[in-house]
């Protein structure tokens, strides 16, 4: 597989798929850039290197019409600030042939929100799934979409997917347009080499003790990853809202607190194949339980499976505390998603923090830690402990399907 550090990009026109999918305020001004900055080591590779960029990306959910609130436009200023050189923009990504004709080394063009293009996610519009014309409408969208993968890829001379947070879809952008490229002229950028490797270290480089902390509100989100990891891991902590599906399961009493009721014999299977498999399952035995679901709740200890009617088990208690540090230590590889407790409310953080602190621990003493997820990354800032583990993904959904086993389409386009 060709890789951006043996590519000869001097003189070459390289089309890159990032992800600026950045939040913006009401004045159209970044509130955070780490996505920018995740893209920069990549493209400054290749500019330093003496080729020309086209970079594109998607923001937001346009829902493939032009919609200038989602206009790529108004964060060109910002890539050039970053990138330390202006950049050009050309205002239809399926129209920018001149333009890109036209870069010379050094020289880089911003492509318009490709999602303005129906084409890019492929899926029709306008017209319902039960619709009979509905198939119809689907194979003549997914051949319009490979006419504009085409258009895109005739920009330029190499293809670079760096995005790894929509690695998981088979887009225009981020795996059909691969297919107009030869194996010597694709590669993965920087971060999605990061997080190839990063997945690689908890599915198949696995160094034991292995742990994963699974935690957030439900079960059902997390069960594929749950059962993939079941066959890998040595201590398997489940904690979080879906603590209260696994205590009601085993005929627990559990008040107010969250809990799947459809998925009660899905929880029994869990601690069955634990079993079975020989997986250390740790479920919370006594959790920090609030009389209503706010930062300035009452806040009591109780056993996870005996919650008083008229409260809910918001986070861990001291005793769950202790088990899931004790379950962390030394170990060897991490992984965290998801996190103990309501953590958004600071009363409630006891047991994310306890888990963030025992892998800040571990990491320090050699293990490899991976953490991912929207909500575990938030976690692990909030308590300024981002630099204390090994690994910190930007990919939710990539990662999540990653972690469950799946092929990443944006992977895969390039590899085979
Ligand atoms: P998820 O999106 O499934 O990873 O869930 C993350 C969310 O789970 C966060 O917003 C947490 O506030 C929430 N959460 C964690 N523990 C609990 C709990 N015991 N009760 C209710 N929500 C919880």
């Amino acid at each position: 597989m060709m890789t951006i550090d043996n590519y000869k990009f001097a003189g070459k026109k390289a089309i890159v798929r990032v992800d600026f999918n950045v939040p913006l305020d009401e004045n159209g001004q970044i509130t955070d850039d780490t996505r920018i900055r995740g893209a920069l080591p990549t493209l400054k590779k290749i500019l330093a290197d003496g080729g020309a960029l086209i970079i594109m990306s998607h923001m937001g959910k346009p829902k493939g019409k032009v919609n200038m609130k989602m206009s790529l436009g108004q964060i060109k200023e910002a890539v050039a600030k970053a990138l330390g050189t202006p950049v050009m923009f050309a205002p239809d990504c399926a129209n920018a042939k001149e333009a890109a004709d036209a870069l010379k080394p050094g020289e880089v063009l911003l492509l318009e929100n490709l999602r303005f293009y129906p084409e890019e996610e492929g899926k029709p519009v306008g017209i319902d799934k039960e619709d009979p014309a509905y198939e119809d409408a689907k194979k003549a969208m997914k051949a319009s979409q490979k006419e504009f993968a085409k258009t895109l890829a005739s920009y330029a001379d190499c293809y670079v997917n760096d995005a790894f947070g929509t690695a998981h879809r088979k887009h225009a952008s981020t795996a059909v347009i691969a297919d107009y490229f030869d194996a010597d002229n694709k590669m993965l950028g920087y971060l999605m080499e990061k997080e190839v490797e990063a997945v690689d270290n908890i599915l198949s480089n696995i160094r034991r003790p292995f742990t994963a902390i699974m935690g957030g509100s439900k079960v059902s989100t997390k069960i594929g990853i749950i059962e993939n990891l079941m066959d890998k891991v040595d201590n398997l902590i489940l904690c979080g809202g879906m603590t209260y599906t696994f205590a009601k399961a085993q005929g627990g009493k559990i008040g107010n607190s969250i809990c799947e009721d459809d998925k009660l014999d899905l929880a029994l299977d869990i601690i069955r194949q634990a079993k079975e498999k020989g997986v250390n399952l740790v479920l919370g035995t006594d959790c920090v339980a609030g009389d209503k679901f706010a930062n300035d709740a009452n806040q009591k200890v109780v056993p996870s499976n005996d919650v008083p009617d008229g409260w809910e088990g918001m986070d861990a208690g001291p005793e769950t505390r202790k088990a899931f540090a004790k379950a962390i230590e030394g170990a060897k590889t991490i992984l965290w998603n998801g996190p103990a407790g309501v953590f958004e409310f600071d009363n409630f953080t006891a047991g994310s923090r306890a888990i963030a602190e025992a892998i800040a621990k571990a990491t320090d003493e050699g293990a490899y830690s991976l953490i991912g997820g929207g909500d575990s990354v938030a976690c692990i800032n909030k308590f300024g402990m981002a630099d204390r583990v090994s690994y910190i993904s930007t990919g939710g959904g990539a990662l999540l399907e990653a972690i469950e086993g799946k092929v990443l389409p944006g992977v895969a386009a390039i590899k085979n």
